[in-house]
């Protein structure tokens, strides 16, 4: 393994610091690990808006609150037009990439997809395409015939910059199997990352806490992200994020801002080799997203000028990009604009 800026933990490690420490000392030893792997004192944002094509969806999710099961009143497509005009707005607000994500559509064939990719390269050849986690490229591959490898590459040919990491959630299939049992298993979920990362795709990686999982369940989802990091070291960041209960079919103790803080530390001592980490203020709100500069993220998201699944459970938290840099300047840091791949973004 190369030299890193910090020193690498075991499993047994993370579990006892996860055990042992209160909540401010883990934050102190992540905020020193964040200013070891970027000592300037800046925090980095994207401006972006989440698309979500349809959210007609075959997966049926128990953690969903945002997706019509196919036939069910209220499903949509956007239209050509529809996906034309909001690029066009993220664009006047500034915005300069999108994240495109669906359901599970039974009825879009990969044609679709390259299509919608082709339209948006030819029409806004300035705007990156973050699109399509994992168990859509999986369904698709399922549904095409194809090899995750196939789909990839037509979807890369086709316009798409990078892959989001959702659909992640625990990677750890007792739990996929009890929230999301219709979705891919982790095995899948990592192997198209290393599919991605093989082809050129850079990815970002997510982990959704509160679904009745255990800390063994989270260290097994962290591992997983740092053993396929130390191959292909396609990872931009990680994202983890809580559960937001409301609208949804499960019914689980919702995890605290502790937690969160907790365990937004732990990875970022345990994930020495993905260099970002980014606060979630869209679930936990902007105070905590300011706290969550000091418990080792380096990283405040996105403006996200549009944003669907979150709201669909009742929670909705939005920043202008004024507002999101007044924060990060309250907080202690320089507020600095980025592309996907953590390049600094001027203008
Ligand atoms: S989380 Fe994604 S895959 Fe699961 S039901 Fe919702 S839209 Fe479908």
């Amino acid at each position: 393994m190369p030299d890193r800026a910090i020193s690498r933990i075991s499993v047994d490690e993370a579990r006892a610091l996860w055990g042992g420490e209160d909540v401010f000392s883990l934050g102190k030893k992540a905020h020193a690990a964040r200013l070891a792997l970027h000592p300037e004192p800046v925090v980095t944002y994207i401006v972006d808006r989440n698309i979500n094509y349809t959210n007609i969806c075959a997966c049926g999710c128990r953690f969903c609150a945002f997706f019509k099961a196919p036939g069910q009143p209220g499903g949509y497509v956007l239209s050509a037009t529809e996906l034309a005009d909001k690029v066009a707005e993220t664009v006047a607000l500034g915005g300069y990439q999108i994240l495109l994500q669906g359901g599970m559509h039974p009825d879009l064939h990969l044609d679709f997809y390259t299509g919608m990719l082709a339209s948006l390269r030819a029409g806004f050849p300035g705007v990156a395409v973050h699109g399509f986690s994992p168990p859509e490229i999986v369904f698709l591959a399922t549904m095409e015939g194809l090899s995750i490898a196939e789909v990839l590459t037509e979807l890369k040919a086709a316009g798409l910059t990078s892959l989001p990491g959702g659909g992640a959630e625990i990677l750890s299939d007792p739990i996929r199997s009890r929230v999301s049992p219709n979705k891919c298993p982790a095995d899948a979920w990592i192997g198209v990352m290393a599919e991605a990362h093989r082809l050129g795709l850079r990815s970002t990686a997510t982990m959704v806490i509160g679904l009745g999982e255990t800390i063994e369940h989270r260290l097994e989802h962290l591992s997983r992200l740092r053993d396929l990091q130390d191959q292909t070291g396609g990872f931009t960041a990680f994202i983890p994020w809580t559960f937001q209960p409301g609208n949804t079919a499960l019914t689980v103790p919702e995890a605290s801002s502790w937690e969160y803080l907790r365990l937004l530390a732990l990875s970022r001592l345990f994930l020495d080799n993905i260099p970002n980490i980014q606060a979630s203020w869209v679930t936990q709100g902007p105070m905590v997203g300011q706290m969550a500069l000091y418990f080792g993220a380096n990283d405040f998201g996105s403006t996200m000028i549009e944003e669907n699944v979150v709201a669909a459970a009742g929670v909705h938290f939005r920043l202008e990009e004024d507002e999101l840099r007044r924060l990060v300047v309250k907080a202690g840091f320089e507020p600095l604009r980025r592309n996907m791949d953590y390049t600094r973004r001027d203008g």
